[in-house]
């Protein structure tokens, strides 16, 4: 199948990305190769053992460890970090966790241009993107800028591998969610589109494997590798309803990022596939099936994925509220967005019923 189309704009992003088992004990020789020398660590509180290990291997060139990142990378955390930045006069940042961790890392550099290495250890993408969101006062706003793309990423599977399992699934279909929404963009090229669909590959023939073997260090590197693909289209292209309606219950109704994404999937892509039905053809093809949304709802299942808003504590007499919000400012979407469309979806999604159902 050829991803080859007549007219396009295509950008991409100068990031060294390097892969291997291990490849975290490479963050020093990263930074000489840079000309760094003082490194402040990022991660949240539970991982602040990984970036502790990391300042260990630094050695004279870790300046501090800065261990409180939080989900949705909250301003007040961010200003902590810069007075922080400040006192040790650090000259870069070394983020290692997931998008919460790497969302901190990211909001330095939007201030101070400071070159980011970042080791992920989630799937959610965040590394390869130039987006930073931010939260104020109960706000999330999100912007693009070339400051905020980190310049070095090593993706090391031996850190994924602690990754819980409940987590794995859930960071896995997030992942998946970047790359599904790639192939319908506005400005999809065929390069996302290729790799949105390696990304998406990566992950159908991986996943099952990591939960068989969680610490099977083959299948971990290559759902990283499906990460780094996803991640890379996420930065590369505009996102649709899929992530409207993430956004809109993660902003205002407090539901977790990852959790959240695994649910909504199978609804939003089984509702775009009813309008361009070629487009998302890949997608049935990868997961099993005929029907793009409800290939996603059966790997999700097979997976032990969450399947119902409910169980993440959104209640029914939520899902107008929520519907309301989601057509409003909607982004770009191939199918149109209406109101009762929505609700259904939603109604679907909050049961855990299979899409259409
Ligand atoms: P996260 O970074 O919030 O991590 C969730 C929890 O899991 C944290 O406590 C973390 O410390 C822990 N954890 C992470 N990796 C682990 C591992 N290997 N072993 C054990 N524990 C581990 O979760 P996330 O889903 O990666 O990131 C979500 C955040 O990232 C959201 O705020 C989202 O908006 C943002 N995000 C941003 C972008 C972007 O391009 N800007 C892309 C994707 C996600």
């Amino acid at each position: 199948m050829s991803y080859f189309q007549p007219e396009f704009t295509a950008r991409s992003a100068a990031v060294r990305v390097r892969f291997a088992p291990g490849v975290r004990r490479e963050v020093a020789a990263e930074l000489d190769r840079l000309g760094l020398t003082r490194a402040l660590v990022l991660s949240t509180p539970p991982q602040s053992d990984s970036a502790m290990a990391i300042a260990e291997d630094l050695g004279s060139r870790a300046a501090g460890v800065f261990s409180r990142a939080a989900m949705h990378t909250p301003v007040a955390v961010t200003e902590e970090a810069m007075a922080h930045v400040a006192e040790i006069g650090a000259d870069c940042v070394v983020a290692v966790g997931g998008g919460s961790t790497i969302g901190l890392g990211k909001a330095i550099a939007y201030r101070t241009d400071l070159p980011q290495i970042v080791v992920p250890t989630t799937y959610a993408g965040s590394e390869a993107t130039p987006i930073l969101g931010q939260t104020e006062n109960g706000v999330k706003t999100t912007l693009s800028d070339a400051k905020v793309q980190p310049e070095v990423i090593l993706y090391d599977a031996e850190l994924v591998a602690t990754l819980p399992l409940a987590m794995t699934v859930t960071s896995a279909l997030n992942a998946i969610a970047h790359a599904a929404e790639a192939l319908y963009a506005q400005d999809r090229n065929p390069l996302s589109t290729a790799l949105a669909v390696e990304g998406m590959r990566a992950f159908a023939s991986a996943l099952p494997r990591v939960l068989e073997a969680p610490d099977d260090l083959a299948a971990r590197g290559e759902t990283l590798y499906g990460a780094w693909l996803c991640g890379t289209v996420l930065g590369q292209v505009g996102m649709a309803l899929h992530h409207k309606l993430c956004h809109t219950l993660g902003g205002s109704f407090d539901l977790p990022h990852a959790e959240t994404h695994a649910i909504v999937l199978p609804h939003a892509i089984a509702y775009n596939a009813a309008a361009v039905p070629d487009l998302l053809a890949p997608v049935a093809r990868i997961f099993g099936g005929t029907e793009p949304g409800a290939a996603l709802h059966a790997f999700a299942t097979r997976a032990g994925a969450p399947l119902a808003l409910r169980d993440l504590g959104l209640s029914e007499a939520d899902l107008d509220r929520a519907a309301d919000l989601a057509v409003t400012k909607p982004y770009w979407n191939p199918a149109p967005v209406n109101r009762d469309g929505i609700r259904a979806l939603l109604d679907a999604a909050w049961g855990g019923r299979a899409p259409g159902t």
